[in-house]
């Protein structure tokens, strides 16, 4: 490994994006594994769930008791009101059968009415956007200073384009608005979360992780 790179994994001001750039993924297709989550201790429950700024934003669901406080905490910072209906992250919409909905075999799957689990989900931040890609009005932006791609309301005309066209249906349209809204990576989430089930790993940590994982 040249000087150069190995200055880079370990520098403290490694950011999203140089970790991005070293491992060569986009946010969506994390190169970060289940192996790698449990050297910060994290069992098979955990998943990585999107880049934020500051690190690694990592769900354990054995942890999440589907209080609803990252969405309602969510909405109170992004929107000024507490509506869980257009929260950025998603626990009350996988509530009853998980992220799948309800199968054949729903009693062994995620949910209240299956193994207790719940799925919370958030915007993945795709390298290829499906959501801003669809949007007719080009009303999804990536963020100049964090990457995150967000709404620009002025732009946001409602018609749900956004919604229908990412795979995992996560932006929403506020009813009261009629403006789509989707993750900022603020974070507000995890510092709500009373379980710890949400959690961030610095991006100097992933990388040091990375770079030990390979030897
Ligand atoms: S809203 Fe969906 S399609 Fe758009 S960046 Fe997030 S995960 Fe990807
Ligand atoms: S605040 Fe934490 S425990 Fe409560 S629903 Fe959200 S992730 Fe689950």
């Amino acid at each position: 490994m040249s000087k150069d790179l190995v200055k880079k994994v370990f520098d403290k001001e490694t950011t999203r994006r140089e970790f991005l750039k070293l491992t060569g993924k986009g946010i969506a297709g994390f190169a970060v594994t289940s192996s790698i989550l449990s050297m910060f201790g994290f069992g098979e429950e955990a998943m990585a769930a999107t880049a934020l700024p500051e690190g690694l934003l990592v769900v354990d669901r054995s942890k999440c008791t589907g209080c609803q406080r990252c969405e309602i905490t969510c909405t109170l910072q992004n929107d000024g009101k507490i509506q869980p209906f257009i929260s950025r992250i998603k626990v009350s919409e996988n509530y009853n059968f998980g992220t799948s909905g309800p199968k054949m075999n729903y009693q062994y799957e995620d949910g209240q009415m299956g193994n207790l689990k719940m799925a919370p989900v958030t915007c993945k931040q795709c390298r290829e956007p499906f959501c801003a890609n669809a949007c007719p009005k080009n009303a999804i932006v990536a963020d100049p200073n964090t990457g995150a791609r967000v709404v620009v309301k002025d732009k946001c005309v409602g018609c749900g384009t956004c919604a229908e066209a990412c795979p995992w249906s996560l932006p929403t349209i506020d009813p009261e608005t009629n403006k789509a809204t989707k993750c900022v990576t603020c974070g507000a989430c995890v510092k709500a979360c009373p379980t710890k089930a949400l959690s961030i790993i610095s991006w100097e940590d992933i990388s040091k992780a990375h770079f030990f994982s390979k030897r």
